[in-house]
């Protein structure tokens, strides 16, 4: 279940970024292709995690990116949906880059009070 670990280190890190008092509407987060995550887990976990929080009933919303190859014979980058692909220039084993990014972009809150 590492969505389930992802989903209270996110936890962790929206309550420290949102305003003290607010109310958790919403959260963004943008997730590499290496991490190999299911945003439907992801939100079940996030839901469990965030019950009875000023989180809870809160909206996730997953940017899943795609992988980034760079090719080493000709230096081309460029985005994949699969992580295994030739370059242009025949070079046929480019490898991919990164992918392992899990960023909190964006907090929706509500603030406090009537
Ligand atoms: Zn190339």
């Amino acid at each position: 279940m590492h969505e389930f670990s992802i989903a209270e280190a996110l936890a962790a890190q929206v309550l420290a970024h949102a305003p003290a008092g607010a109310r958790v509407r919403g959260i963004e987060i943008v997730v590499g292709a290496l991490r190999g995550l299911e945003p439907d887990a992801l939100r079940t976990c996030w839901d469990a995690v965030t019950f009875g929080t000023p989180m809870a009933g809160s909206t996730l919303e997953v940017d899943l990116r795609p992988w980034s190859i760079r090719c080493s014979s000709c230096g081309r980058e460029w985005s994949s949906p699969v992580p295994f692909v030739a370059c242009l220039c025949g070079n046929s084993t480019p490898a991919p880059v990164g992918g392992d990014e899990l960023d909190l972009v964006a907090i929706t809150v509500d603030e406090g009070g009537t």
